[in-house]
């Protein structure tokens, strides 16, 4: 399988993964099974609004000019980390969950 079509197949399925954790969470509660959350670094984001289109949950906003997190609905799928391609959103382990 030629890299470009193993990325892609491996995006699909990993799109998939994503929506399929979506509808388990059946709420926005999260925050109950949720193990890491993203933490964005400000002082290194340039409020591009990459991580705004990539997010499928819809968890990023723009407040006016500035970029944020909205950790109601995160579920923690680590996408919006893997699309900021400066690197200033980290995974992070979510406070809220309880072991
Ligand atoms: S993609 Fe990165 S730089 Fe762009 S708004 Fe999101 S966190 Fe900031
Ligand atoms: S980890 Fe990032 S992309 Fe995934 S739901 Fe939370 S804010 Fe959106």
């Amino acid at each position: 399988m030629a890299a470009d079509t193993e990325k892609e197949v491996q995006a699909v399925l990993f799109q998939e993964w994503v929506l399929a954790l979506r509808d388990r969470a059946g709420d926005s509660r999260s925050d109950r099974w949720r193990v890491v959350r993203p933490n964005m670094d400000k002082e290194r984001c340039t409020d591009c609004g990459v991580c705004i289109e990539a997010c499928p949950m819809a968890t990023i906003c723009a407040d006016g000019t500035v970029i944020r997190i909205r950790y109601e609905g995160c579920i923690g799928c680590g996408i919006c980390a893997v699309n900021c391609r400066i690197h200033a959103i980290q995974m992070e382990p979510s406070p809220d969950w309880r072991h």
